[in-house]
């Protein structure tokens, strides 16, 4: 008999590109419970559900008698993706972040205890470091969080309290900080949807600050697959960072997506920085590597030129 995985927030970016990950590559059934924010993806959802391995129930973590619904079954891992996730929405309006990314966790962690799972893997992100010089290491495992704005100090608190769980009760939990992603399904509002969106309208391109922020960017599909091996052999207790390797300056993103487009760099236009601005992301990979054997597959410009086309596709059946 199939193994259940019962998967939060898989209707959005990296969560549903997991749900395809484990469709194609593992045997399990999957439970998506997501609430279907405005970052999500209702049609893909509803095309899965002609899958027999696949369940999905539109719930809010936050909400007991919504996770409460999903178990039914005993679960070999709950992987936790469901979250707030823009920095710009959270400097603006952080309630929701608190609430769905602290509470809702929390939420999580009280039905674990209650052993409906074997297991939770908690998904963060590399923001929780806060930010680097120009001349300093990448962020290990080690690295005291340190995050700078309410997304990042959302992500934190949940990653203290999967922490706390696991201190305190034993919990089979682990968490993992990965760099940023890119690929197929992420919401036009983040950065190179949004630049691809303009782009291809020749709608000018906002660029934070003078555009030298610096992210390590990681194809999401080798995001996912880092995580279907953390599910096999990861360790109860343990963080696992996964980065790209791949540190680039923003504005060098824009550039290199305006020539895959053949558009100008005119187009181009320096606005305000966001408040609290990280200047640099980079990951230390080491650990998952060493310990799981994991590696990167896929290179920065193919998997670049791979996404500028799936979401023009998109962008272009969509005003159709
Ligand atoms: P996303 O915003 O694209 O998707 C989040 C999903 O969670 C959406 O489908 C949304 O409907 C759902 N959701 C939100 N609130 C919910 C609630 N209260 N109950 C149930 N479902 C809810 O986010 P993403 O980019 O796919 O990120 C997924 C996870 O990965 C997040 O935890 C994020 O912190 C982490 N992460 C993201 C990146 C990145 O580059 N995108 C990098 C590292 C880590």
């Amino acid at each position: 008999m199939s193994k259940e995985i019962l998967v939060t927030g898989g209707a959005g970016f990296i969560g549903l590109n997991f749900v395809y990950y484990l469709l194609k590559n593992t045997s399990y059934n999957i439970t998506v419970i997501d609430s279907l924010t405005y970052a999500s993806h209702p049609k893909e959802i509803l095309n899965l559900m002609s899958s027999p391995r696949f369940r999905f129930i539109k719930g809010d973590i936050k909400k007991h008698k919504d996770i409460q619904a999903t178990m039914d079954r005993n679960y070999e891992a709950i992987i936790h993706f469901a979250a707030e996730s823009h920095v710009d929405k959270s400097i603006k309006k952080p309630e929701d972040f608190i609430q769905t990314n602290i509470v809702g966790t929390y939420c999580l962690l009280e039905y674990l205890l209650k052993g409906y799972a074997k297991r939770m893997i908690h998904i963060s992100t590399d923001e929780v470091y806060g930010t680097l010089e120009l001349n300093q290491e990448p962020f290990t495992e080690k690295t005291p969080i340190s995050p700078n704005n309410p997304y990042s100090a959302t992500k934190a608190s949940s990653d203290l309290l999967v922490r706390s769980y696991y201190e305190t009760f034993g919990l089979p939990l682990i968490t993992t900080r990965c760099s940023n992603n890119f690929g197929p399904f992420q919401h036009k509002e983040k950065f190179i949807p949004t630049i691809i969106y303009k782009a291809l309208h020749n709608e000018k391109i906002p660029v934070y600050g003078d555009g030298m922020q610096i992210r390590d960017w990681l194809f999401v599909e080798d995001h996912c697959r880092a995580i279907s091996l953390i599910l096999e052999e990861g360790v109860f207790g343990e963080i696992y960072n996964i980065g790209g390797g791949n540190e680039k300056t923003n504005l060098s993103v824009v550039k290199q997506i305006l020539n895959i487009m053949g558009r100008e760099e005119s187009l181009i236009e320096y606005v305000e920085d966001r408040k609290g601005h990280d200047r640099r992301y980079a990951i230390d990979s080491t650990k998952i590597q060493e310990e799981l054997g994991w590696k990167q597959k896929f290179l920065f410009n193919q998997a670049l030129e791979k996404t500028v086309e799936w979401h023009i596709n998109k962008f272009k059946e969509r005003s159709l």
